[in-house]
């Protein structure tokens, strides 16, 4: 037992300090390739008040504390990397209010986006974020990272749905930003800079969402493309002439293969697929087929599609998409998995020199993710040896930034990618970033060693 542990277990008792070893090993870890780290000691709290208390104690000793939700992050934003405590804010999962009237909810940081998208469908609205891990990741977490996900296409990402938030700094100070109106721009917008702080700022105890009227059920068509660049191709068509399309997500042919299985068989033939969820689709066919027709008008038709009107087969269909990540990982003995975004149009460049990139160094590569959005999943896999994945890595970065994009579009910097943030933001920038940091956390405690 460490002192540590000794020391929040006086203070906090022994509900809420845990001495559990499998719940201390979860901790340790997320879902990137940040190597584990066993905490001092692992907190989880019920009410807000402990969360003051043990902000306060972090102050007063000097320790520092990682904030955790779920730990389905895959930068290594949860990991205790210098060690201290963890506050995994699971327990702390209710939904406070629901009220369609006003279109908002009011939600604890534990609650799972399922939860209050199954909860928003049950009284007739509507949240619409939805990353692929919705079913475990937290609400808390989501807002740390300003996750996104497919329908982030055209709804946007988490924090077009943070209307406000209650939050506890280092020292114990609990305190609310934002507003519950839809509207309000009184003071700086402090909502919106804790959304995506990763856990650096301040921690989450209570959030209040926007959610929006149900849109008509969707359903989906899966559109195979010969080859991959037409796939790539037809999302930025499809943009042109005018769809606009609940979701849009591409997968290139290794992550076809890998979401083989029961309920999706892609043809064998196939280089790349799109998944094109439409509003009212599972009412109506129409707008299925003309997204078809557009597809052969511009000269970029599918080579197959299927339109799956039906929510269980659509369903089915969506939990392979969900599942690509993981079963690309059982495939290969190692995968490095990144996160880039570009401008929508310059995808096909990306793809390309991923492509090249990977030949070059005698990598395998699966691309997969969320087109609509310029954001794509770029997997380096092997079944050798991995030690040109830094390599690949840098190269990835090199060429994005070139495209004008970015080193992240949903899942953070964390620990994984703080070395390359100096190739994206300029010197000034990068001086604003510490001083938001000093002014919100001037002794680095609240977890250190991310972002920055
Ligand atoms: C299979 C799979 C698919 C995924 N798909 C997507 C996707 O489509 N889109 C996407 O954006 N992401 C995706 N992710 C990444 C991940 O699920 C998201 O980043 C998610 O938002 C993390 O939530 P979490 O509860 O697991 O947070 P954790 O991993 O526990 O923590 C993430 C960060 O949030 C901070 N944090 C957590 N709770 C709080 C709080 N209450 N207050 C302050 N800081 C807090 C932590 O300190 C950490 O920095 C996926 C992950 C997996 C494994």
């Amino acid at each position: 037992m460490t002192d540590l542990h000794t020391l929040l277990l006086r203070e906090l008792g022994p509900d809420i300090v845990c001495s559990d070893e499998a719940l201390t090993r979860d901790c340790s870890h997320d879902e990137s390739e940040q190597a584990p780290v066993i905490p001092d000691a692992v907190v989880a709290p019920t009410d807000p008040l402990q969360v003051e208390t043990l902000l306060r104690l972090a102050a007063e000793h000097r320790f520092p504390v990682t904030p955790r939700g779920t730990g389905t992050g895959k930068s290594g934003g949860s990991v205790p990397v210098r060690g201290g405590a963890v506050l995994t804010l699971h327990r702390m999962d209710h939904v406070l209010e629901l009220d369609p009237e006003n279109l908002l909810a009011v939600v604890e940081p534990g609650v799972t986006c399922a939860r209050l998208q199954r909860d928003a469908e049950a009284a007739g609205v509507f949240y619409p974020p939805d990353p692929a891990s919705l079913e475990t990741c937290s609400l808390g977490g989501n807002v740390a990272e300003n996750a996104g996900g497919p329908r982030a296409f055209r709804y946007g990402v988490t924090r077009e749905y943070v209307l406000g938030l209650e939050a506890v700094r280092v020292g114990g100070e609990r305190f609310d930003v934002g507003h519950r109106p839809v509207k309000g721009v009184s003071g700086y917008d402090l909502t919106a800079l804790l959304t995506g702080s990763e856990g650096t700022l301040a921690v989450f105890t209570k959030l209040i969402f926007k959610l929006i009227p149900r849109p008509g059920d969707p359903g989906l068509l899966i559109l195979y493309f010969p080859v991959l660049q037409d796939a790539v191709r037809a999302v930025t068509l499809l943009v042109q002439r005018r769809f606009f399309p609940m979701a849009l997500e591409l997968l290139d042919r290794p992550s076809l293969e890998a979401a083989r299985g029961p309920g999706f068989s892609p043809p064998d033939d196939a280089g790349g697929a799109l998944f094109c969820e439409l509003e009212g689709l599972a009412g109506n066919e129409a707008t299925g087929r003309a997204v078809l027709d557009c597809l052969a008008t511009a000269g970029c038709p599918p080579s197959g599609f299927e339109l799956r009107r039906d929510p269980g087969e659509a369903g089915a269909a969506w939990d392979a998409r969900r599942d690509v990540s993981k079963r690309l990982k059982a495939r290969y003995a190692h995968k490095i998995s990144e996160d880039v975004a570009v401008p929508r149009a310059l995808l096909p460049e990306l793809v390309r020199n991923v492509g090249e990139i990977a030949d070059g160094l005698g990598l395998g590569s699966a691309c997969y993710g969320h087109a609509g959005d310029g954001n794509l999943h770029v997997n380096f896999v092997t079944d050798g040896d991995p030690s040109r994945f830094s390599m690949a890595v840098e190269r990835l970065f090199r060429v994005t930034l070139l495209l004008g994009g970015t080193l992240s579009g949903e899942h953070g910097i964390g620990t994984l990618k703080r070395r390359f943030l100096p190739a994206e933001h300029a010197p000034a920038a990068l001086a604003m970033f510490h001083a938001v940091k000093r002014a919100w956390d001037p002794l680095d405690l609240l977890n250190p060693g991310k972002i920055l």
